[in-house]
């Protein structure tokens, strides 16, 4: 798998914390040789710290480049590749990872706020991510190539009373991938979703406005998924040979089924 990804440029969004910091050290576990990381989110000091952890663990045959980037602004998401030093733009792998989930609340009582930072970032992050991405993939010969992995959840497939506007976000990354990848099949550009079940991360600090107390309570007594499980299978899937797609997985911790 490591000769598939050798030479591949990886751009994650949401690498400072959880599921994207372990997409990050997994790819540059696997592939140590000849991989560049472009690794972005809003906290610029935690991708430094990242960037360097994978220098130190495994030496400068991964180049990494941190970018504060925050996905629910349109300007800044708006020719963010283009913007890149020159040999950083040849992305071949999107891992649209970043998102989150603000409060637990019925629908009558969710506040505003939460709604719109909810679905910008989810949703609307999500797609601007991927219109950013895609004239470097259509570029390519024959139609164009690349790989669009988006992180989904349970959530979108499974609504859970209190999380209405979370689950809503999720079924609509769903419906957008999925439509994505009818859009594509002419091309070579892989579009998958992988939905996570329960992954203990910040994911419950941030539901409960940083309350850490009532994150931990979450994971009490239960065995959640590490952010590992989660990057092992999206580094699996961008190491697939080009014609296979796999192109949904669903997975969580059995305590869930
Ligand atoms: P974390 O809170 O640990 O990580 C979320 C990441 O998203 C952080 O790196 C955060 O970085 C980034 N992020 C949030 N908002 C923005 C923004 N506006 N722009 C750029 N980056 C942003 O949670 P997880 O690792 O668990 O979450 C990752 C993904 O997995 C999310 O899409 C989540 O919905 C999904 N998921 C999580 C599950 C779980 O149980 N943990 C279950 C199912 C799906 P920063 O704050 O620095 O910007």
């Amino acid at each position: 798998m490591s000769r598939r990804l050798a030479g591949k440029t990886i751009l994650i969004t949401g690498a400072s914390s959880g599921i994207g910091r372990s997409c990050a050290l997994e790819f540059a576990r696997t592939a140590p040789q000849d991989l560049r990381l472009v690794l972005t989110a809003r906290r610029e000091d935690r991708l430094k710290e990242l960037a360097q952890q994978i220098r130190d663990e495994v030496g400068e045959g991964v180049k990494v480049l941190p970018v504060a980037l925050d996905v629910s602004d349109p300007e800044q998401v708006k020719g963010f590749v283009e913007r890149l030093p020159e040999e950083w733009r040849g992305v071949d792998v999107l891992v649209n990872n970043a998102g989150l989930v603000r409060g637990v609340a019925r629908a009558p009582e969710i506040a505003e706020e939460d709604i719109n930072v909810m679905f910008n970032t989810n949703v609307t992050g999500l797609i601007h991510m991927t219109q950013a991405i895609l004239p470097i993939f259509k570029a390519r010969p024959n139609g164009g190539a690349g790989d669009i992995i988006n992180i989904g959840s349970i959530a979108g497939r499974e609504p859970y009373a209190g999380g209405s506007i979370y689950c809503a976000t999720k079924a609509a990354v769903r419906a957008f991938t999925d439509a994505l990848r009818k859009e594509l099949i002419d091309t070579r550009i892989r579009v998958m979703e992988i939905d996570p079940g329960q992954v203990e991360t910040e994911f419950s600090i941030v539901r409960y406005y940083g309350d850490k107390a009532k994150a931990d309570a979450v994971y009490a007594g239960v065995d959640p998924l590490t952010p590992d499980d989660i990057a092992e299978v999206v580094v699996f899937v961008a190491g697939r040979p080009q014609n296979v797609v796999v192109a949904d997985t669903l997975i969580f911790p059995s305590h869930q089924a």
